[in-house]
């Protein structure tokens, strides 16, 4: 199944149980991790990777494999809090970060990772003037591919009243997410990068020049660690584990659907709505894989299942009942200001982790900044500075995280269900005055000139912006 663990590209584990000197080594061996692994290696350092479970463990081993530009933090936030020049180098790097997965994801160097093109934003909520704002900004400010789509082209390819306006960036991709992590510790390795498993890294000395590791069974010395544990660093530098706010996302794929899924829905590439609430697309043909409910604590699985069918069958009544067949999750680390922490915290000592819901695109750019610092002395990683570790509230952040996090949602569906209703009331409304109209033709009598109630003022006409009355763009 795609998107299912490869098997051919899981290798036997290998614990580290001897002394190591290396020039660097590198916690955790997610996509943050494994990414500084490559490129390190491939410009020619010793690198080790200390995986305390095994490669792809928690989020990035689990993750839906959708490739888009940008981070987690809004264009316009990034604007007002660093200005409008970093924040364009900063989208520029986003869009590297993106291609660099690209051009790894080869089917050549990672066959089955089935690469297709294409992703679309959906609006929640009726926002055609926003959108050609946004329009506007990500095409001619940052040089970003996109399309406005009108709420007829989203239903059209989404057969679902439930969306609104779209963005389409054809430009985006998804691959097989799993696959994409196994790969990248097959590119690594064969670059020269050794990556022990089963190996917990429990404390670090990061003082000297040479700085010591400590493993249950081993230790090394580095010039350089590079911290990729995420949320679950923990021990080696808890400090810096409390920065991040953990969230745990649950994700699902359901049996195939045969031809009702073709009735409900004919886009093929990732569907991602403006709240974060939903993030779906269709794998194998005829089965969508959707992740949907997230927990700031760890839950199995499994017990989501429900939810997610729920879910799918809200936004496409049209399919009915699905029934799900596997279930799976992760913990993402949130920072307090939704940007990924990349950078040097104290000479020879590096963080790559924060990445969030967007850690494909992110976890590149830091692997390739990272490593081109430590080996060439490229300093752009200062253009992460800005983004300052914040203590993320330890457990009264996580209960204030969920209680924030759920109202989001439920003001994002209470708006949602808002608009749709405005939008049957007025279909509603134009039915009504065609009959009146057609009744007022057969009795030949002209309709009523409606006057507006009193104290209210004639309405204006609405003029159409004045983007659209130019004929620019093709959005709403
Ligand atoms: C359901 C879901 C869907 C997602 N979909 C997408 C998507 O479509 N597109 C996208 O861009 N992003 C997506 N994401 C987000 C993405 O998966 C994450 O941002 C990314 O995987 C984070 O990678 P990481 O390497 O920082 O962390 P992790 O994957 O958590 O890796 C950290 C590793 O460090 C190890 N570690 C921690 N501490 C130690 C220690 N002390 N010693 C040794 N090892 C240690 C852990 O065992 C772990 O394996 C999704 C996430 C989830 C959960």
């Amino acid at each position: 199944m795609t998107n299912g663990p490869d098997a051919a590209a899981i290798t036997e584990r290998s614990r580290l149980s001897f002394d190591l000197d290396v020039d660097i080594a590198i916690v955790g061996a997610g996509l943050a991790g494994l990414t500084v692994a490559l490129e390190a290696a491939r410009l020619g350092a010793s690198v080790a990777v200390l995986e305390g479970r095994h490669v792809g463990w928690n989020a990035s081993g689990h993750q839906l494999g959708t490739v888009m530009p940008g981070y987690g933090l809004p264009i316009s936030d990034l604007i007002a809090r660093i200005g409008f020049e970093d924040t364009r180098e900063l989208w520029s790097l986003s869009k590297e970060g993106a291609e660099y997965v690209r051009a790894n994801a080869t089917e050549a160097l990672m066959p089955g990772i089935a690469l297709s093109e294409g992703a679309l934003e959906v609006s929640n909520v009726e926002a055609g003037d926003q959108l050609i704002a946004r329009l506007q900004m990500l095409g001619e400010d940052f040089e970003t591919e996109v399309e406005g789509w009108q709420v007829d082209r989203v239903r059209a390819e989404l057969k679902t009243d439930h969306y609104f306006h779209g963005v389409y960036y054809p430009k985006a991709f998804q691959i097989d997410g799993r696959k994409y992590v196994h790969g990248l510790a097959a590119l690594a390795r064969r670059a020269g990068a050794r990556i022990f498993e089963d190996t917990p890294v429990v404390s670090i000395d990061s003082s000297g020049i040479r700085k010591r590791i400590v493993t249950p069974s081993a230790r090394l010395r580095a010039s350089h660690i590079v911290l990729a544990g995420n949320i679950h660093l923990g021990a080696p530098l808890r400090r810096l584990s409390e920065t991040l706010l953990p969230v745990w996302r649950y994700a699902a794929v359901t049996a195939p659907l045969g031809e009702r899924l073709a009735d409900a829905m004919t886009f093929k590439g990732s569907v991602t709505d403006t709240d974060g609430i939903d993030h779906f697309r269709v794998v194998d043909g005829d089965r969508l894989m959707w992740a949907s409910p997230e927990t700031t604590w760890a839950a199995r699985p499994e017990r989501f299942a429900p939810a997610i069918a729920r879910r799918i069958r809200t936004i496409f009544p049209r399919l009915g009942r699905v029934e799900i067949s596997e279930t799976w999750g992760g913990a993402v680390g949130q920072t307090v200001h939704g940007m990924p922490q990349i950078g040097q915290l104290r000479r020879g000592l590096w963080v790559t982790s924060g990445f969030g819901r967007q850690g494909l695109n992110t976890s590149a750019i830091a692997g390739q900044l990272i490593a081109r610092s430590i080996l060439w002395g490229d300093e752009r990683w200062r253009l992460f500075s800005p983004f300052e570790l914040v203590w993320a509230g330890g457990s009264t952040g996580r209960v204030a995280g969920y209680v924030i996090g759920m109202w989001g949602r439920g003001s994002s569906a209470a708006a949602g269900a808002l608009a749709r209703y405005r939008e049957r009331s007025r279909t509603q409304e134009r039915i009504r005055e065609a009959r009146l109209a057609e009744a007022n033709r057969q009795a030949g009598t002209k309709p009523p000139r409606r006057r507006p109630p009193p104290g209210r003022p004639r309405p204006e006409r609405p003029q159409p912006p004045a983007s659209a009355r130019s004929g620019e763009g093709e959005g709403a």
